[in-house]
């Protein structure tokens, strides 16, 4: 029986900061937007007041109007994640970086070299980095990543908890079923209808009512879950990297031009990160958040690996035509490239005859000029004069969800 371990950060961006502001410890906090942005990260006393990461600021601020608001610092994350990475890897090489924040780690083949207790592994691995990165980590110990990650869950904040095979009905059967990973709200909404409200429930309903539910995909896969089989494997490849960045605007605004300039700009930043961090992407990705807060995504492949803005702009306006929005009121939008390759990796697949090669030397130099006169001494002509509509921005690496 495989030994499969989840260990992931407990409110990671709140600890790091907690770790460079130590007055801050104790008290309710997160890291986010201050205006009209959203909660990335929360301290554990910010999530006593119903603090939680997705809300708003507006609304944060009013559940817990004390807390002190740190805007985010996506290298310092990066930092302390990399450095956290390292850490586990001391553990087994066979470790997935499922976000920023957070691994499943496959320890069955390390169980002998460690001492043969998964436990005392998991604890060893929780002190190393708490004492090393001074962020606490919740571990889940499971047969398969499924309950693993529903361990740890369990285990948060700074635990352990481990579901021994002869124990995986008992630990799952009693929670509901939204508890389980990969059960959305729409799914969970679909199972309450059906009267399941329990995973014994669904685990106990016959494989052609979920069939007619839910098709035959993922009915099946709900009652595997729901008998704690789950047959997906730790893949030690490297996690899908993606840089992007995203705009919450101070009025919600239908006014295509103004989310032209606004796809430009993230696109500018976006590229400048890429150019930074030395990799290349082609999938750009734009998401829409409405009025009402619903989010939708759409993206757009090109045709070469690329850094450049104008051609990151062209493949974001392209997935942004593909939303055909007609009076719909916009509140944020992000754009953001996936498949990252490192430059180096990929530089042979770069046709350098390509028209875009001199535009990737002006970047280049505008670059430079940024770093040593800032920010204001290269723009856009598109760009200047704008940025008054837009409330807050935020730079990420790999995503935000659970951090
Ligand atoms: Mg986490």
């Amino acid at each position: 029986m495989p030994v499969i371990m989840h260990a992931d950060m407990d409110a990671f961006y709140a600890s790091v900061e907690l770790v460079r502001h130590p007055d801050l410890v104790g008290r309710p906090m997160w890291v986010g937007g201050s205006g009209r942005g959203v909660v990335l990260s929360a301290s554990y006393e910010a999530r006593a007041c119903g603090v939680r990461s997705g809300m708003s600021s507006t609304r944060a601020r009013r559940l817990c109007p004390a807390a002190v608001v740190i805007p985010p610092d996506f290298d310092a994350y990066a930092a302390a994640s990399r450095g956290i990475f390292a850490i586990l890897r001391t553990v087994t090489a066979q470790v997935e970086e499922a976000s920023i924040d957070e691994a499943f780690l496959d320890i069955t083949g390390s169980l002998r070299r460690l001492g043969g207790d998964p436990v005392a592994i998991g604890q060893r691995l929780r002190a190393q980095v708490a004492d090393e990165q001074r962020v606490s980590c919740s571990v889940g110990i499971a047969p398969n990543k499924f309950l693993a990650k529903l361990a740890s869950k369990q285990a948060k904040p700074d635990g352990l908890v481990q579901v021994r095979p002869e124990d995986v009905i008992t630990f799952l059967h009693p929670l509901p079923v939204e508890a389980m990973w990969g059960v959305g709200e729409s799914t969970a909404a679909a199972l309450h209808r059906l009267g399941l409200m329990s995973v014994s429930d669904l685990a106990h309903t016959p494989r052609s009512t979920l069939h007619r539910a839910f098709g035959a995909t993922q009915g099946n896969l709900l009652h595997d879950l729901a008998w704690g089989r789950d047959t997906r494997r730790v893949s030690a490849a490297p996690a899908e990297r993606s840089i992007g960045s995203q705009e919450t605007f101070a009025r919600d605004t239908d006014d295509p031009a103004l989310i032209a300039v606004e796809l430009l700009r993230m696109s500018a930043r976006t590229a400048e990160r890429m150019r930074w961090a030395g990799v290349l992407g082609r999938t750009v990705g734009v998401s829409v958040r409405f009025a009402d807060f619903t989010t939708i995504s759409r993206s757009f492949t090109m045709p070469a690996l690329t850094d450049v803005t104008d051609e990151i702009h062209a493949a974001a306006m392209t997935a942004y035509a593909k939303f055909n929005l007609q009076r719909a009121r916009v509140r944020r939008i992000g754009v953001r490239v996936e498949g990252l390759v490192d430059i180096d990796r990929a530089y042979q697949q770069l046709p350098l005859d390509a028209p875009d090669r001199g535009m990737r030397e002006v970047e280049r130099a505008a670059d430079m000029a940024v770093q040593r006169f800032g920010p204001r001494a290269v723009r856009r002509a598109s760009l200047t004069g704008g940025g008054h509509s837009v409330a807050k921005s935020v730079d990420e690496i790999d995503g935000w969800a659970d951090v």
